[in-house]
């Protein structure tokens, strides 16, 4: 069993697939393991999957102990400060390499890791997938699972062009690490159609800058020189801490930006290649794209062991039921997070004011 992909899928699905008696490979783009990235949530059916793998004291370590959201003005005043629910016992926040990195240390000694490598060809037929390789040799595998995330080279090679199965959601995201630790509460601040956002995290916060944009012209998701350039055209004139975040942004090396989007596929799989997490059901980062990688990857795993020739239907069947749901609030928590106008911005404020009384 090949899995093309070390964030938060792979791994699980690497981890439970072990536990089921396969012998796994996991090829990572990645030349190792990184830490930091952006905050994700494990709650709900992950939270039992993580609790399932014993990682959980691994992740509380490791959690961002952000204690509230807190809405400020352009002079920094609170608008309203409403309690997170991650201080719940049952679920945890942290950066999203952090998870990573739990979850492959949990799988470590019994699945084949190769790293800084990448699938450029895949031919299936009735019995299995023979795979190509950027740089290790040729091999053939009896299933190929793609867990390489919303730009998924599996996805491209065996399902067709990501125009075909990813949208753009009328928004843009950029995160640039802040190396410090900014409190416990994070920070969000909007001007209409833009939220500028500071997550605080053990001593590697996070800045965010989101904003509603129509597909930029010409936009490429690998080109470091021209996200900066748009970012800091979207923020031109914003106040608060926006010029020093700015800086900041300019400065960074390690810059995440994409457009926000989602992927709908009428199958997640073809044959003897199946898709997972991000790469098959991306529900931008409104809608527990982490929680649903995991959950899938230990349905996925489950329902191979239970039946090889029916396990990619079965999984899909009984995943895209935590997924729709999910789909369907998107809308609803961008007009949150980034009201388009003055009034959805004074609407915004005073329902959060209403949420944070009653918390
Ligand atoms: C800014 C931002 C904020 C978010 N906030 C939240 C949140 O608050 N809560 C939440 O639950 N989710 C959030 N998400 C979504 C969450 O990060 C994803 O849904 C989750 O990481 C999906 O996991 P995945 O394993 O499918 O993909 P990924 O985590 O993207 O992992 C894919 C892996 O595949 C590798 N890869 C890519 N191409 C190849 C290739 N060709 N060959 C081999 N490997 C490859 C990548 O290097 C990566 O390691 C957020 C996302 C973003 C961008």
């Amino acid at each position: 069993m090949l899995i093309s992909g070390a964030g938060v899928a792979g791994p699980t699905l690497a981890y439970w697939l072990a536990r089921h008696g396969f012998a796994v490979t996991v090829v990572e783009r990645g030349a190792g393991p990184r830490s930091s990235g952006n905050p994700v949530d494990v709650r709900g059916p992950a939270w039992s999957v993580a609790n399932r793998m014993g990682i959980v004291p691994r992740l509380r370590a490791v959690a961002t102990h952000a204690t509230a959201m807190r809405l400020v003005d352009g002079n920094g005043r609170s608008l309203a400060r409403i309690p997170m629910p991650a201080t719940r016992g049952d679920e945890v926040e942290l950066p999203r390499g952090d998870l990573a990195a739990v979850l492959l240390d949990a799988v470590r000694d019994d699945a084949e890791l190769v790293w800084d490598d990448t699938i450029t060809a895949l031919a299936h037929d009735a019995g299995g997938v023979d795979v190509t390789f950027e740089r290790a040799a040729p091999r053939r595998f009896d299933f190929v699972v793609g867990a390489d995330g919303l730009h998924s080279t599996t996805r491209r090679l065996a399902f067709g062009p990501e125009s075909e199965f990813v949208s753009h959601l009328g928004l843009y995201v950029a995160t640039v690490p802040l190396g410090s630790d900014e409190g416990t509460d994070v920070l969000l601040h909007n001007t209409p159609g833009r939220l500028v956002s500071i997550h605080p995290a053990r001593g590697a916060a996070l800045a965010a800058f989101i904003f509603r944009s129509a597909p930029v012209p010409g936009f490429d998701h690998r080109n470091q020189t021209q996200h900066k350039q748009i970012v800091t055209m979207a923020y031109a004139d914003a106040g608060w801490r926006v010029p020093e975040l700015l800086d900041r942004l300019a400065a960074a090396e390690d810059l995440y930006f994409d457009a926000v989007s989602a992927v709908r596929l009428a199958s997640w799989s073809a044959g003897r290649i199946a898709l997972l997490g991000d790469a098959a059901s991306c529900v931008s980062l409104f809608g527990d794209g982490s929680t649903l990688a995991m959950a899938g990857a230990e349905t996925l795993a489950a329902a191979l062991a239970a039946d090889p020739a029916t396990g990619f239907a079965r999984y899909e069947a009984a995943h895209r039921r935590l997924v729709d749901p999910k789909r369907r609030r998107v809308g609803r928590a961008a007009g949150m997070l980034v009201p388009r106008t003055h009034l959805g911005l004074r609407v915004r404020d005073l329902a959060a004011r209403g949420v944070a009384a009653f918390r």
